[in-house]
């Protein structure tokens, strides 16, 4: 497609249509290139490719193209120049911190980011001697506070897993460039179907496409979209060394997630809403999370930074007098399900139902627990597109027979 005219189509189309070009097989539906190497047409051409100094691929460690059609077509859905696609959404993570960080430089992150993230930026890189500070989500005093000579990266996640916090992206990417650093949103639970970090002043959008990218609960993938020159200058050396590299089969199922992303976000964010709605209304509920409500702490922010919605994920408290309680009556909940799934992964289509502070948050001690505001009680769902009906009276089975 040339260049002017793909400028001028909406983003809409650019999800459904946006890869390399064709094979001279006339494919309507992207390749499937599963292939480790590429024939060279010369051997000049071969010391030009691998010089990066010509277009073309030489080894399937440094790139594909079905994994560049992928690439594509999230960086037009981000707004981004440019993206890099990696094996999962930890090793994008990684390859942003092995291209940006050296010993002796600090990164400043929410304190609600993913488990598995505050695992690998404030213990694995600490051995490399990459110092952290994790700060309250939602305060910019705090992350400003935090901000120190050698700060390079700030990292935020929003809204957050599982209480649905949500952080000022516009405010962070000031305070990082007010530092001299760069700011890099997890936009997993938003996605650029809700939420475009790169429009309100993030330099890096780091996904999972494991979750809503891919959508149907198949396949890992992770991704990093950002400026042509931090993604050909400080990523892409990192893969040639480091080797996170998406399998084609990988990127090819994600490619068609994207095609129907917007259309699911909204619908399973719709029906999050109303079992939101419902679940407050219920009796046996002590609290629920999403930035939909309006008993929301950041309602306001999340509307305006996420296109007024909430997004497929929430989460609520079943009443109880203690924490042991709690746990029981939580358990109860799950146990009673016989159509959602009890599962810890998120951003389905079908409904997935967990207890974060057995699962995800399983490994922080009882304080660091109560810090993240995740109790006993605490149930996540990330809603899919079931009948909501039928996702209200599987979750009324054990909310109605608390013991
Ligand atoms: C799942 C998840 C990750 C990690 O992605 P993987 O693909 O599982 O490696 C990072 N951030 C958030 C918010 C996630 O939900």
């Amino acid at each position: 497609m040339d260049e002017a005219l793909r400028k001028t189509l909406h983003r809409d189309t650019l999800a459904v249509r946006e890869a390399v070009e064709r094979s001279p097989f006339g494919e309507n539906s992207e390749a499937l290139y599963l292939t480790s190497g590429y024939v060279q047409p010369s051997a000049e051409s071969g010391a030009l490719r691998f010089a990066g100094d010509e277009e073309g691929f030489t080894y399937g460690r440094y790139g594909n193209p079905t994994t560049a059609s992928f690439e594509q077509r999230l960086a037009a859905l981000e707004g981004a120049e440019a993206c890099m696609a990696t094996a999962s959404g930890m090793s994008a993570i990684l390859m942003m911190c092995l291209g940006l960080l050296k010993a002796g430089d600090h990164v400043v992150c929410s304190q609600s980011m993913f488990g598995s993230t505050i695992k690998l930026i404030g213990g694995d890189l600490a051995k490399f001697g990459v110092e952290s500070s994790f700060v309250p989500q939602s305060d910019v005093a705090a992350w400003k506070a935090a901000i120190k000579p050698d700060t390079r990266l700030l990292f935020a996640e929003t809204p957050t897993n599982p209480l649905t916090e949500v952080c000022d992206i516009a405010a962070l990417a000031d305070l990082a460039h007010n530092a001299g650093a760069l700011l890099c949103v997890d936009n997993c639970f938003a996605t650029p179907a809700l939420q475009r970090p790169i429009a309100l002043g993030a330099d890096i959008v780091m996904h999972s496409g494991t979750k809503y990218l891919d959508g149907q609960g198949r396949v890992m993938a992770g991704a990093l979209c950002a400026s042509q020159a931090l993604v050909t200058g400080k990523f892409l050396p990192v893969l040639r060394s480091a080797g996170m590299t998406l399998s084609p089969f990988n990127a090819w199922v994600v490619l068609k997630g994207l095609e129907t992303l917007d259309i699911r976000m909204r619908a399973q964010s719709d029906n999050a809403l109303a079992l939101a709605k419902w679940l407050e209304a219920l009796p046996s509920v002590a609290r629920v999370y999403h930035p939909s409500l309006t008993s929301h702490p950041q309602h306001e922010l999340a509307m305006k930074q996420q296109s007024g919605v909430g997004g497929a994920v929430l989460s609520f408290e079943v009443k109880a007098s203690s924490p042991e309680q709690a746990r029981q009556r939580a358990f109860h909940v799950l146990d009673a399900l016989r159509v959602l799934s009890l599962s810890t992964n998120l951003g389905d289509t079908k409904t997935l139902c967990a207890h974060p502070a057995s699962t995800s948050h399983g490994r922080l001690s009882e304080a660091q627990r109560q810090a993240a505001g995740v109790g006993q009680g605490l149930i996540r769902v990330a809603v899919g597109l079931e009948h909501i009906t039928d996702i209200q009276a599987d979750l009324a089975r054990g909310l109605d027979t608390l013991p």
